[in-house]
């Protein structure tokens, strides 16, 4: 099966992503986490990436569709894919769509993750993500057991530069302009789920899995 995860920065898609990977045994390609990872291992990508994710902009689209078509094409991702943050403008679906086309792999399931700006504002701005594991948490809603340590490898947590409140503002007005069109887009292709993401991590995933399952 092959899934894309939509929805507002701080909608849930990383958090879901683990559990809905697993159930279905999907690799999870998460275009933010990859650019992160390209940004310390300082490759040329990582350096040309930096600005544009500081400022709360979107990276051309020509370097995000080669990142993330070299990963769906490697072999990890023969059983399936689930892409967390990839599509984010009209150019990447339909590039992607035409990529998948040609390889016979095509998508299964939009899963398009519905919160206001309001929630997504308050739980980006509590964000604690773990750099060894990636595990993430929430300062109010999915604290860790002791503060500021990641409860499965006692890692020390930390926050991102992009969840401070001016960048958020950015990243939602990038999300309003050039993503949101993304949800005709699937739905007109009779791809699109709608899950209600504002419940807790449980009842949201409880839903994405329905979905998936169609
Ligand atoms: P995204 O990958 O869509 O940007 P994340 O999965 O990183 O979003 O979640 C953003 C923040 O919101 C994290 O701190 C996460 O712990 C928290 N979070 C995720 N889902 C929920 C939820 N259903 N209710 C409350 N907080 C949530
Ligand atoms: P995320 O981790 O999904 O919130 O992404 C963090 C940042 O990485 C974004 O604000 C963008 O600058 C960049 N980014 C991630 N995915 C994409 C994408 N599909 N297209 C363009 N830029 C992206």
């Amino acid at each position: 099966m092959n899934v894309v995860l939509l929805g507002p920065p701080g909608a849930g898609k990383g958090t879901q992503a683990t559990k809905i990977s697993r159930e279905f045994g999907l690799v999870h390609l998460s275009s933010g986490d990859i650019l992160r990872a390209e940004r310390k291992a300082k490759t040329a990508l990582g350096r040309q990436a930096q600005d544009y994710m500081d400022r709360g902009a979107l990276v051309p689209d020509d370097l995000i569709l080669s990142m993330m078509m070299d990963h769906i094409a490697r072999p990890d991702a023969t059983n399936g894919f689930l892409l967390d943050g990839f599509p984010r403008t009209l150019a990447q679906a339909e590039g992607l769509d035409a990529r998948l086309a040609e390889s016979g792999r095509p998508l299964d399931v939009v899963v398009n993750m519905e919160v206001d700006d309001a929630d997504v504002t308050r739980r980006l701005t509590g964000r604690w993500s773990c750099p060894t594991d990636g595990r993430i948490y929430q300062e109010m809603y999915s604290p860790p057991k002791a503060a500021g340590v990641c409860d499965d490898c006692g890692s020390r947590l930390t926050r991102r530069q992009d969840d401070e409140p001016e960048v958020v503002t950015q990243r939602l007005s990038t999300y309003h302009q050039q993503t949101k069109p993304l949800v005709d887009y699937y739905s007109h292709r009779g791809l699109l789920k709608r899950v209600d993401a504002s419940g807790t991590v449980e009842d949201v995933g409880a839903a994405m899995v329905r979905a998936c399952r169609g």
